[in-house]
């Protein structure tokens, strides 16, 4: 089987704008649509691993090894619970690779290397990075061929996206021309806030088409998978969150002409789009902060 996986970098170098919650449940629909799919997690604090209910003990080969090591991804990667998605785990010694990497022949191109060997074995290889534009950061960036961003429905969204912009032009400038920017998705939506719908009125204004149709709820569902070391596809199938992610699979899969068999929507599917996207009394308040907004 002739494959060659698209390598698709999530990145914001704010934290908390939901990359890793996108990177776990992305990946985990597009398993589930069919797509051999491998997640590398380039996070030293390891939370899509923990997220797909891996943990790495001291010695275990983890995504440190392929950056400072040069492991090659076949003795880093895991077979997770959900059939076809696969991990490169992270683990903390990761944090101490962007300085022991400083004085490192070619230290921006590491992950590419590894990264270019397994792409053969995978329909599609995503990368969830730590929240910075340090040289892990740029090992993603350098090793992708498309950006994903996560942008998350508050205040200060579109705050620090020229840097990240910037950011991508200059590497694709100088060490990946053929770097392009995949899309960005709106996480973290909650339909009763105006500033919310401001936000997606005010990204789908600067993005045009390059914003995916599918905006990401906030849910408490997305935010309790993790704990269970499960995607929310696996955690609650039938969950708004689980829906989002696939309609979100859907569009990334239909971008990257991915392998898969990809429906159109139907009649039913798009009004239930427009039901999962208003609000839903059943989720209760979101955050311990929606609670007290609520309250006051
Ligand atoms: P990042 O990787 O950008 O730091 P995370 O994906 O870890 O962001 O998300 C930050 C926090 O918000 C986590 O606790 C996560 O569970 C939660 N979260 C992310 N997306 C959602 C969502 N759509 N609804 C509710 N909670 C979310
Ligand atoms: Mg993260």
């Amino acid at each position: 089987m002739s494959r060659r996986a698209s390598v698709v970098c999530i990145t914001n170098q704010k934290g908390g704008v939901g990359k890793t919650t996108t990177a776990v449940s992305l990946a985990a629909a597009l398993a589930q649509l069919g797509a051999a799919t491998l997640l590398v997690d380039l996070d030293p604090q390891g939370n899509a691993t923990t997220g797909v209910g891996q943990r790495v003990t001291e010695g275990e080969a983890s995504s440190y090894g392929l950056l400072v090591d040069g492991q090659s991804v076949t003795s880093a990667a895991r077979s997770t619970e959900v059939a076809k998605l696969t991990i490169v785990p992270s683990s903390l010694d990761l944090a101490g690779a962007e300085v022991e990497l400083v004085p490192a022949f070619s230290r921006e191109q590491r992950l590419r290397r590894a990264l270019d060997d397994a792409r053969a074995d995978y329909d599609v290889i995503l990368v969830d990075c730590p929240p910075s534009l340090g040289l892990l950061t740029i090992n993603a960036l350098v090793a992708a061929d498309q950006v994903l961003v996560p942008i998350q429905c508050e205040y200060y969204a579109l705050e620090g996206l020229g840097q990240l912009l910037r950011t991508v032009q200059l590497v694709g400038d100088n060490l990946n021309p053929d770097l392009i920017l995949l899309g960005v998705v709106l996480t973290m939506f909650d339909a009763r806030t105006n500033l919310a719908q401001q936000v997606v009125e005010e990204v789908r204004d600067y993005f045009g088409p390059q914003a995916f149709t599918t905006i990401i709820p906030r849910t408490v569902r997305l935010s309790e998978a993790p704990s269970f070391g499960q995607p929310i596809t696996v955690f609650d199938p039938s969950s708004r969150g689980a829906r989002a992610y696939e309609r979100l699979a859907r569009e990334v899969a239909a971008r990257l002409t991915l392998p898969v068999e990809v429906p159109e929507p139907s009649p039913v599917d798009r009004l239930r789009a427009r039901i999962d996207a208003a609000d839903d009394p059943r989720d209760g308040p979101a955050t311990p902060r929606d609670e007290e907004e609520a309250r006051s």
